[in-house]
């Protein structure tokens, strides 16, 4: 069935979806998987999942939605969400709220900003979130993994210790930015300790159903609607998005949101989660990679979906 834009006031899902896959399955194979972590380098390309959770409770799917993937960066939105739960706007003086306009391992803007990471999706961000948990938990990448576990009521999101391993082995780049925001005094703990616990974080795999609705609290306002948990108020959740739309896909996201709309954070495992407001949350997972690291599947799936749906933030 072809579905028409205009028709989509009450979104069937199951049929948008349905027609995404129709479309994205001759173009399986597109991008490039990442190779800087060699584990990740293994992963067959052509592979596609999504999953919609929408706030009333329905789940609808296509593709692999329950194949296990990587998530990697995607870890940076729930472990920013902990950190924030614990420290709140404290968190802000020692990394900042702004896109970076660099990529996401790069060195050069800690040196002339004085070892205080743009944000906290960049990985130096992520690394003085990992060492703010670090600080209250005695193990910050499990916290991290207990924290999606219970937003999506699943104890299948785990570590994948291959790929921690195989990260850990060639974080040079990791290393060389702890150390030099450790240099300029923002990081408490010892760098070995926060890199090594923030491989580990990135190592959680999970499936597009459980992300979808692990993510599906910040859609609800802060309150996770299948269990009414409140994790952030309405004011928290709202910056946490803010900050998902303004820096959550590398250093694309002025051209992420105007084509998609939509808070999302991505990784380079080729996860997307997405916040549809008010509405549902969204996972996607198509391990091939654009230029900018976003999968590339993903980011087309996920701008049909608004298209279709009329149903993005604009
Ligand atoms: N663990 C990866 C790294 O630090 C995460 C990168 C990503 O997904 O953006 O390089």
């Amino acid at each position: 069935m072809t579905i028409s834009a205009e028709t989509q006031s009450t979104p069937n899902y199951q049929a948008i979806l349905d027609q995404i896959w129709s479309e994205v399955a001759p173009r399986l194979g597109e991008g490039k998987v990442a190779s800087y972590i060699p584990q990740l380098a293994t992963v067959p390309l052509a592979q596609f999942g999504m999953a919609v959770y929408t706030l009333d409770g329905r789940l609808f799917t296509t593709g692999q939605a329950q194949t296990r993937f990587s998530a990697q960066s995607v870890t940076k939105l729930f472990a920013l969400a902990l950190a924030y739960t614990r420290e709140g706007d404290a968190i802000w003086q020692r990394l900042g709220k702004e896109p970076s306009g660099t990529a996401f391992n790069s060195l050069v803007q800690l040196e002339y900003e004085r070892g205080k990471p743009r944000n906290p999706f960049i990985n130096a961000g992520a690394l003085v979130i990992t060492d703010i948990l670090a600080s209250r938990f005695v193990d910050s990448e499990i916290a991290v993994l207990q924290f999606i576990r219970q937003l999506c009521g699943s104890t299948t999101p785990d570590f994948d210790l291959k790929v921690a391993q195989s990260e850990l082995q060639t974080a040079h780049r990791n290393y060389a930015i702890a150390h030099l925001i450790k240099d300029f005094g923002n990081l408490h703990n010892t760098v070995s300790a926060v890199v090594r616990s923030y491989c580990r974080q990135c190592s959680i795999t999970l499936n597009c159903e459980e992300l979808a609705k692990a993510a599906a609290f910040l859609a609800n306002h802060g309150t996770v609607p299948w269990n009414n948990q409140q994790i952030l108020d309405h004011s928290s959740a709202k910056r946490i998005s803010a900050v998902m739309l303004t820096c959550g896909t590398y250093d694309a996201a002025g051209e992420f949101a105007y084509r998609v709309g939509l808070p999302a954070k991505s990784g380079v495992g080729g996860g997307i989660v997405a916040v549809i407001p008010g509405e549902a949350a969204v996972a996607v997972w198509s391990p091939g990679l654009d230029a900018s690291h976003n999968s590339a599947l993903g980011t087309y799936a996920l701008a049909r979906l608004t298209d279709l749906t009329w149903h993005s933030i604009f």
